[in-house]
């Protein structure tokens, strides 16, 4: 794949990049092992205040950066600008609460006394040169969502970003630079996929993290695998939104539109398949396919635009082939399955509400990246969690009941990451965010997440 900036709104290329020599990607790991020697001796005041500079300039720099996002993969720029704020937020709340997720753990003093030791304590060291290879998809927020936990704790990082973002790419570089981190701290390599492996069997590099599609996931684990190297990974999603009698279906209804074509239906955690009890399932469904109609979609700069492109022709045709596929095998098209029109000559693709869907069908057990709905009618909350886990995948999960007794079985039963209830999935620096079942493992964000590429190191005294 080339790497370089294609507007998905026109097709237009705008700008090609040269891929890194051997000699580069060389130069490059050994500046950020070098870096990593001095990074890991500073205190966390010191590393608060560059992570606390990176946002302040991030801050500032927000609408041009959107913009940039915006041309590189398509996202409406209100959306570009949400992203933008949201990095600047995480990066804020790392940078002040660091030093006391990371701070010395005692263990049980009868423990302490049990292991013969006078003292003892577990330290959380940093790891090393971490390897970031992050999508196009929130192109700032996945880096970020990385980076700055990883900085604060010590670690230095490399970016191999998606092959389509290579200006968001440059621009992140360029912003840790101008925060103040030392050369090699954070550096991008324009590299293609090809080139990952080659850097993850480098000693120099300690551990890696990908966000992506499942066979990149794979890629990457099995040579981490082979390396003995600690591996994050978060891969795809085909999430659930369980919709029961008791909720509020104007309301449930709603977020569902937002929750399914948000990024323009290109999220990992977007809700994918709509799993509605039959006593509220037509409510449901004509109020969701009426709000999916109701979208303007088009020029993803326009203010008014709900509804960009996709972020590549590739994108666009898996799409298109999954709809195919399910109308083939029966399923009911409410509203969307083509590309609309009146539009130039973008990867534009109407919001799509399918129902009636088998599990003959791919769209089942693929995840529809893109605003591609599921809707499946079910008797009550068993059958909702049968379908519900019926996925390879679990990342995250959305549920609206008012019935508690039901939210209890519900985070007792669904496969995911993730139960959110009444409202729809949203990461928050806060709290962890990760899969299980083939959406990965590990956990990104909060305590859990800058925690993962520590060395958890026991100290004993005897
Ligand atoms: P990929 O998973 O191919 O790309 C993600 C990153 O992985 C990019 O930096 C890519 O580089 C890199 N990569 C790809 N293959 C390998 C490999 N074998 N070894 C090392 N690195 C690799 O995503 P796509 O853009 O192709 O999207 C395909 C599908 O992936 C989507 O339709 C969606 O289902 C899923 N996806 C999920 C995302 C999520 O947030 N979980 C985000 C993006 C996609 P390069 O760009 O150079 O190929």
């Amino acid at each position: 794949m080339a790497i370089a900036t294609v507007n998905p709104a026109t097709g237009e290329t705008l700008k090609t990049f040269d891929a890194l020599g051997d000699a580069e990607i060389d130069e490059r790991i050994d500046r950020a092992r070098a870096a990593y020697a001095k990074h890991r001796l500073t205190g966390f005041d010191r590393r608060a205040e560059l992570l606390g500079r990176a946002a302040d300039l991030l801050e500032a720099d927000r609408d041009d950066i959107a913009r940039t996002m915006t041309t590189e993969m398509g996202k409406t720029l209100a959306a570009a600008r949400a992203e933008a704020a949201k990095c600047v937020k995480a990066m804020r709340w790392y940078a002040r609460h660091a030093e006391s997720l990371l701070a010395d753990e005692q263990p049980a003093r009868a423990d302490v006394e049990d292991s013969g030791a006078v003292r003892a304590y577990v330290r959380y060291r940093p790891l090393g040169v971490v390897l970031a290879v992050m999508p196009w998809n929130f192109p700032l927020w996945q880096v970020v969502r990385f980076a700055a936990p990883a900085l604060m704790a010590g670690n230095t990082g490399l970016l191999k970003h998606a092959s389509n973002v290579p200006q968001t790419a440059l621009y992140l570089e360029d912003l840790f630079r101008r925060a103040g981190y030392p050369e090699g701290c954070f550096q991008t390599l324009l590299i293609g996929s090809g080139a990952v492996e080659g850097i993850l069997r480098d000693d120099r590099v300690a551990a890696a993290t990908l966000t992506g599609s499942e066979p990149a996931g794979r890629a990457v684990a099995s040579v981490a695998g082979d390396t003995v190297k600690k591996t994050v990974l978060e891969l795809g999603g085909s999430d659930p939104y369980v919709v029961m009698a008791s909720a509020d279906i104007p309301a449930a209804a709603k977020t569902a539109v937002t929750a399914r074509v948000q990024n323009n239906g290109q999220s990992c955690i977007a809700a994918k398949r709509f799993i509605v009890h039959t006593d509220v399932y037509d409510e449901f469904a004509e109020r969701f396919t009426d709000g999916m109609k109701a979208l303007t979609v088009g020029d993803p700069m326009a203010g008014d635009t709900d509804v960009g492109p996709l972020s590549s022709e590739q994108g666009r045709s898996d799409l298109e082939e999954l709809v195919e596929d399910a109308r083939g095998c029966g399923a009911t098209v409410l509203c969307g399955g083509r590309r609309p029109e009146g539009l130039p000559d973008g990867w534009f693709y109407e919001p799509t509400v399918l129902a009636g869907i088998t599990p003959e069908m791919r769209i089942h057990h693929e995840e529809a990246f893109g605003p591609v709905a599921s809707l499946y009618r079910v008797s009550g909350p068993e059958q909702a969690v049968n379908v519900a886990n019926d996925t390879p995948f679990g990342l995250s999960s959305n549920v609206w009941t008012r019935d508690e007794a039901e939210q209890r079985r519900f985070v007792r039963d669904l496969e995911a990451g993730g139960v959110y209830f009444n409202g729809m999935t949203a990461s928050h620096p806060g709290m962890p965010f990760g899969g299980t079942k083939r959406s990965g493992y590990g956990r990104e964000l909060a305590g859990h997440g800058i925690r993962e590429f520590c060395n958890i190191t026991t100290v004993w005294h005897g």
